[in-house]
């Protein structure tokens, strides 16, 4: 009834799915959907009786497909079928389109190819869909936010002030279409040199914990820059599987710490 009020369209829920997630972030490259890809990974690992998809609403840069390692059409009928890896069934605009063939979309076309990949796939029945949002805070990001029911955001940032300053945009939007923001995931917190071992702070320390603390939103933790992370997340196998028990992987203690 609020929202009608205001004028948000009418929000319906994704067929089969309990509860979304979104991950977003203010910029790009500020390892958004590393993050999403291990908390969807970490959220089946605390509890195996679960079941989680991962949708990349990135239409224009979609990245699940690689790190997941998933190719393959589908296209079924009328109808899409998640791909499937790591017992994640996966949906990306990558699956779509040729790998190189830049997506030159007109907005119109960008709705529509969200509104496919929200509406027409197959999840069966999921408790967790974890959806990869595009960097900032456009059209996609209101659109997800003001069609879906949310049951939360989760924002990554560095702990560098632009991207801190994107982010804090990111939260405010969400804030803005009553999305409770789960938390604030810091990534790429610190350095450790794998020969000294002595720690760097590349982006700034603690930034995204302050963050947090200003706009009161919970600090879901740090994952450090790590050259596994890079590495595995390239080979298309996530840190959460590839090493569940090295220090790195803070995804899972992120997940943790989730309400
Ligand atoms: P975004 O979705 O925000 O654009 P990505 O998740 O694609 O960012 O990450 C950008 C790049 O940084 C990728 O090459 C990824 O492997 C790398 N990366 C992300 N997080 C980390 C990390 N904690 N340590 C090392 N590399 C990382």
């Amino acid at each position: 009834k609020q929202q009608m009020a205001r004028g948000l369209p009418k929000q319906k829920p994704i067929t089969g799915v309990k509860q979304v997630i979104v991950v977003a972030s203010g910029k790009g490259g500020v390892g958004k959907s590393t993050t999403a890809v291990n908390l969807a990974l970490g959220l089946m690992a605390i509890d195996r009786s679960k079941s989680v998809g991962l949708l990349d609403s990135d239409v224009y840069g979609p990245s699940i497909p690689k790190l997941m390692n998933l190719k393959g059409n589908p296209e079924l009928n009328n109808r899409m079928i998640p791909l499937i890896n790591y017992g994640v069934p996966c949906m990306s605009m990558g699956f779509l389109v040729e790998d190189a063939s830049p997506i030159v979309w007109r907005g119109l076309m960008v709705m529509s190819a969200i509104e496919r990949l929200v509406r027409q796939v197959d999840w069966g029945s999921l408790d967790y869909l974890v959806v990869d949002m595009p960097p900032g805070t456009g059209d996609v990001q209101l659109s997800i936010t003001q069609n879906i029911p949310i049951a939360g955001a989760v924002i990554v940032s560095t702990p560098q002030d632009v991207a801190l300053l994107d982010a804090r945009r990111g939260a405010e939007m969400f804030k803005k279409v009553n999305v409770p923001v789960l938390g604030l995931v810091q990534n790429m917190s610190v350095f450790q040199c794998p020969n000294c071992h002595h720690q760097t702070h590349i982006f700034g320390s603690n930034g995204a914990r302050q963050l947090a603390e200003t706009i009161g939103v919970r600090f879901l933790g740090d994952i450090p820059l790590h050259l596994n992370i890079r590495e595995m997340s390239d080979k298309g196998q996530p840190i959460v599987v590839s090493s569940p028990d090295s220090s790195e992987v803070s995804a899972t203690a992120v997940v943790r710490k989730l309400p």
